[in-house]
């Protein structure tokens, strides 16, 4: 939790739709800030929102958070994905199927990162009213590196349902 010029702001997306999610959500955001090396700085609001990809499944709850961390990307993917297994994350299920909490590093600082483990910006966040709403409740100007502001991107998100609990 320390805080030195070195750190990154990094902005995280947190989802689930299994048990009681927005208990869930809410302890997994708390739990970023308990993280080794990160300072949770803002969260959003919780929103409930239409799954995307599977349809037939429970509806999500999305938030957003913005951390200070002075962890690498890699050891920050390291920590959320040990974070999802705490939450009870089976990672054999369906890639867009039902799960506990699942955490994404949406922005990393400027960084454009192209690895096998982590792409960063996070390749869908630009097409997905549940991560654009709650940025935009934050930082509606913010950029996202190759696609615009968020504003911006949201306006194009309009058939997708996403609404503040
Ligand atoms: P998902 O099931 O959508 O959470 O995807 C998890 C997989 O995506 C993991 O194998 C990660 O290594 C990979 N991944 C790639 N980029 C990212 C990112 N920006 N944030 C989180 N996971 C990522």
């Amino acid at each position: 939790m320390s805080n030195n010029l070195m750190n990154s702001e990094v902005w995280i997306g947190v989802g689930g739709n299994q048990g009681r999610p927005q208990q869930l959500v809410s302890d997994a955001i708390l739990s970023l800030g308990d993280l080794h090396g990160v300072e949770l700085l803002k969260q959003s609001s919780l929103y409930l929102t239409a799954p995307q990809d599977f349809v037939n499944q429970a509806d999500f709850v999305n938030a957003v958070a913005l951390i200070s961390t002075s962890l690498t990307p890699m050891e920050l993917l390291d920590e959320l994905q040990m974070l999802e297994a705490d939450y009870g994350r089976q990672r054999d299920k369906k890639r867009y199927g039902p799960r506990t909490i699942d955490l994404d590093v949406l922005l990393y600082a400027d960084q454009i990162i192209n690895t096998e483990r982590l792409v960063v910006p996070h390749p869908r966040m630009h097409q997905r009213g549940f991560v654009l709403k709650p940025l935009a409740e934050l930082n509606p100007e913010l950029i996202i590196p190759g696609q615009g502001s968020v504003l911006e991107l949201l306006s194009r998100c309009t058939e997708q349902r996403v609404s503040k609990l």
